[in-house]
């Protein structure tokens, strides 16, 4: 039903869905590697599109607008804090056999 994605509170609550909106309204181009996200590919590729923070979180980054933009899923989900030599779990290997 349609109920649940109204009643979704993702990231503790704040107002990540606007800024997801807001973000979607940008030109599809990930902020981190520069290049254009297909729009088109299923939410659980790793090119996919999703909305980063310019400033990780970690860092005191804060979920706002200004601070969102277009990512591909990879290149945000190895942002992390941005620490280098720290790898974290990259992106789960879901490959589709
Ligand atoms: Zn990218």
């Amino acid at each position: 039903m349609v109920v649940a994605v109204a009643k979704w509170q993702g990231r503790k609550g704040r107002p990540w869905r606007r800024i997801v909106a807001a973000t979607k309204r940008l030109p599809p181009v990930c902020g981190r590697c520069g290049l254009q996200i297909d729009m088109t590919l299923p939410p659980n590729h790793r090119m996919s599109y999703t909305t980063g923070h310019r400033r990780a979180r970690a860092r005191g980054g804060v979920a706002s607008v200004a601070n969102a933009r277009p990512e591909h899923r990879a290149c945000n989900s190895s942002a992390g804090a941005d620490v280098p030599g720290r790898r974290t779990q990259a992106f789960r290997r879901s490959q589709e056999w």
